[in-house]
């Protein structure tokens, strides 16, 4: 019931807004990593006023144009444009190579014996030790710590165990960690739960107490440290709060948040988490395929539309990996994705009695604007668009970011499941995916 009369009210149509944004964004651009300039070889590029999408526009750059990176702040190059002008470009903008592989920076291990660890702190668990002159991928830094490729996955090494050589890594495969960015955003605040709250030196409980806070009392958020907040009190005091006690909004708003987002669709950054994997293989179809392989398959298909847009686009896993839920949502947040979307493929009890795609949010007011945008745009798929609905997802809640939940068609449903194995169903849907985001960004 509440199904339906939700997707009534969920029927709006977006206008269909295709702008000139899209045609920005479609020149690669490249690091002239010698000279420490760029060139810009977007038709159009915004300056700002800082390293970051809150700050305002100062300028526009246009193709051709060279820029000197004075420095590098969160991902965002410096640049001097003329000899009196300097302004902010969202360094994704600037170094994105054709195949828009995720670059990541190397460094050498100084010493041998170098331990390696679970997470950053030395009382983890080691993985390995790593001989002198190894070079490792960072992906990540925090307190002191980097974290790195470790072979599918990820480890933690301290930072100053190695050196850090100017050489990049390019590798298609490592889109799906984590690069380095910085949650820092002054426009957050952290609220009590519950009275006698511990703020803490350390990110763990077994740190020193800094502060007792009472229920409803507000902190300005600093950035998050595994599932710590780091957190600063009115009185200029730093320390940390267990996130899972607390409440992380946006300032000045109540209940709901509102995060910001990019003016559009070149400058953003776009999580894709293509649902399941490794021994998660989600639903199964009538002939048992996975639905974890189309999730990934899916994945890819909108990632290649989204790059050639020119948007920053990151992926939740790139291979048959398992992933957890919070750890999806965890890349979101700490990349301040624009808007994060789940691509998962539905089920239904009874094979062949359901078809058709539906649109799930968590929280109205963070992604509304969002699902509505892209749910329009689904109605241009062959399977019938079934709305928009909320639900409490795992990926959804535990989010901070704008995000929703595809489920473009149920895989036991014999006609969706010719579509969702199909490159042309790939297509339609990245088609629309584009279109949507690009009316997200623009209204
Ligand atoms: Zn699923």
């Amino acid at each position: 019931m509440i199904k339906i009369i939700l997707k009534k009210i969920w029927k709006w149509r977006v206008a269909l807004t295709i702008s000139l944004a899209i045609i920005l964004s479609i020149g690669t651009t490249f690091v002239l990593a010698t000279s420490q300039q760029v060139e810009v070889q977007a038709s159009v590029l915004n300056i700002r006023k800082g390293p970051g999408l809150a700050y305002d526009v100062s300028g526009q750059v246009k193709k051709g144009q060279r820029l000197t990176i004075i420095s590098e702040r969160n991902e965002w190059y410096q640049v001097r444009i003329s000899d009196n002008q300097v302004g902010w470009v969202a360094s994704w903008l600037v170094k994105n190579t054709e195949v828009s592989a995720t670059t990541n920076q190397v460094a050498s291990v100084i010493s041998g014996g170098t331990p390696i660890y679970q997470s950053n702190s030395e009382s983890a668990k080691q993985l390995t030790s790593l001989a002198a002159g190894v070079n490792v991928s960072i992906l990540y830094r925090e307190n002191g710590w980097y974290e790195i490729k470790y072979g599918t996955s990820v480890a933690w090494i301290k930072q100053s165990a190695v050196k850090l050589s100017s050489q990049v890594e390019s590798d298609a495969q490592t889109e799906n960690n984590i690069i380095t960015t910085n949650t820092s955003n002054a426009t957050q605040v952290v609220v009590i739960n519950a009275n006698n709250t511990h703020l803490r030196t350390q990110p763990n409980a077994n740190a020193a107490v800094v502060a007792n806070l009472s229920a409803n009392s507000t902190l300005t958020y600093v950035k998050t440290v595994n599932q710590w907040y780091q957190v600063k009190t009115s009185s200029g005091k730093v320390g940390y709060l267990a996130s899972w006690v607390v409440t992380l909004k946006d300032k000045g708003t109540s209940s709901s948040t509102m995060p910001k987002v990019a003016s559009n669709l070149a400058e953003s950054t776009i999580v894709l988490d293509p649902g399941h994997g490794g021994n998660d293989s989600g639903a199964l179809s009538q002939t048992n395929q996975y639905e974890k392989t189309y999730t990934l398959e899916m994945a890819k298909a909108i990632a290649a539309r989204l790059r050639s847009a020119g948007a920053n686009v990151i992926l939740t896993r790139s291979s048959d990996d398992y992933v957890g839920l919070s750890q999806r949502a965890r890349i979101s947040n700490k990349l301040n994705a624009d808007a994060f979307i789940s691509l998962h493929f539905d089920s239904n009890d009874s094979a062949n009695s359901v078809s058709g795609v539906t649109t799930y949010y968590y929280n109205k007011t963070r992604d509304g604007k969002l699902a509505r945008s892209l749910e329009g745009q689904l109605s241009a798929l062959p399977l019938t668009n079934r709305g928009a609905e909320y639900a409490n997802y795992e990926v959804l809640r535990e989010n901070t970011r704008p995000s929703v939940l595809l489920e473009l068609g149920y895989i036991n449903n014999q006609k969706d499941f010719s579509q969702i194995s199909s490159t042309s169903y790939r297509q339609a849907v990245a088609n629309s995916i584009v279109n949507g985001l690009t009316a997200y960004f623009n209204n």
